[in-house]
């Protein structure tokens, strides 16, 4: 059975980006007040106490958008702090990473991955709901402060929605060759815009590979992450391209993760909302956490069993939260 050892964080469902296919406009959220998140002691004890013990040792904070969490670079240095962390990471939107990534950086993170969907200003603003000042040149900066501070691997997040940014496809493939940046390309999939899911269709990576294959050739990485990523090449070229086919490919058989959400609650599988644990709920009441070890342990045996199956039979789900409410 697949080691499971990788728990992805919601330190915050707010995010400062709307972006259309996470947190469209319009869109009635109901964010989690602020006595519902976990605190701080909370999240730590949570870590070392429960997630630790059971065998995560790798870790990923994300949102909403992680970096508007109060505290975050105290965060960071307490969980890097953890003898047993081996891997720690974020995602971010990069909007306000320009000014903290030196922070972050000292405090123990590593690696970092941003979202960048457009090379193009007025596409990107268009993309993430901004209708004031362009706020690509900030994410730009954050990007370029992040590689110059040192961040590697250095990954791109790239969601493709036709007849958004498919034109970009090879401009941002592109970004692999001169530096060592590792462009991961990521499959839209209905949570969070099903109407835009449905009005725009997504793209398979199939069909970008073909595209990039066409103008520069491309080759197996020898680089392979342990993620669900498939890591290809531009031959000669410094960086990576990553393809996330979580649409188009099943790789729930070699699922290695689970996510936390900023309330507390946690969720064996991405595309399948039963059997989470509301890991706040129980400790607030004074849980032992030897008590949530154990039911962190059984949910960990069922995990193979809870991973999606919906695609069997073509469903592909219907989901009540947005990644940026799950922790995506
Ligand atoms: N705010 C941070 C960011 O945007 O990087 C972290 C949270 S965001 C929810 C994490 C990742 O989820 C982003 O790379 C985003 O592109 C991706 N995402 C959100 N909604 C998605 C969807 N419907 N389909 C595919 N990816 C999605
Ligand atoms: Fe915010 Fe990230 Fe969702 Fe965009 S993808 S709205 S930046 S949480």
């Amino acid at each position: 059975m697949n080691q499971v050892d990788y728990l992805r964080i919601s330190l915050i469902d707010r995010c400062n980006f709307r972006c259309q296919y996470c947190m469209p406009e319009g869109a009635e959220l109901d964010y989690i007040l602020k006595q519902q998140l976990l605190t701080d002691a909370e999240l730590l004890t949570l870590i070392q106490e429960v997630f630790i013990p059971v065998g995560f040792t790798r870790f990923r904070l994300t949102g909403g958008e992680p970096l508007l969490r109060p505290g975050v670079v105290d965060l960071v240095h307490a969980i890097a702090s953890f003898p047993q962390t081996q891997d720690l990471s974020m995602t971010t939107n990069a909007f306000l990473l320009a000014s903290m990534a030196q922070n972050l950086y000292d405090a123990g993170l590593r690696r970092i991955n941003i979202s960048l969907d457009s090379l193009d200003p007025d596409i990107f603003d268009q993309i993430i709901g901004n209708r004031g000042r362009s706020r690509w040149q900030n994410v730009w900066e954050g990007i370029q402060q992040a590689y110059h501070v040192g961040f590697n691997p250095l990954k791109l997040n790239v969601v493709i929605i036709p007849g958004v940014n498919d034109h970009e496809v090879l401009d941002l493939a592109a970004l692999s060759i001169d530096k060592q940046w590792h462009v991961r390309f990521i499959e839209f999939m209905p949570i969070g815009n099903s109407q835009l899911f449905g009005d725009r269709g997504w793209v398979s990576s199939e069909q970008l590979r073909q595209q990039i294959r066409e103008r520069w050739g491309l080759t197996e990485s020898q680089v392979c992450g342990s993620g669900p990523a498939d890591v290809f090449q531009i031959p000669g070229a410094k960086g990576t391209l990553g393809f996330i086919s979580q649409m188009s490919e099943c790789f729930c058989d070699r699922c290695n993760r689970m996510r936390l959400s900023a309330d507390g609650w946690l969720r064996p599988c991405l595309l399948n909302e039963s059997e989470q644990l509301d890991l706040k709920t129980a400790l607030r009441a004074g849980v032992s956490t030897a008590k949530l070890r154990e039911q962190v342990r059984h949910l960990l045996a069922m995990k193979p069993e809870i991973n999606f199956k919906g695609r069997d039979t073509g469903t592909i789900g219907v989901y009540s939260r947005t990644m940026s409410q799950i922790g995506g």
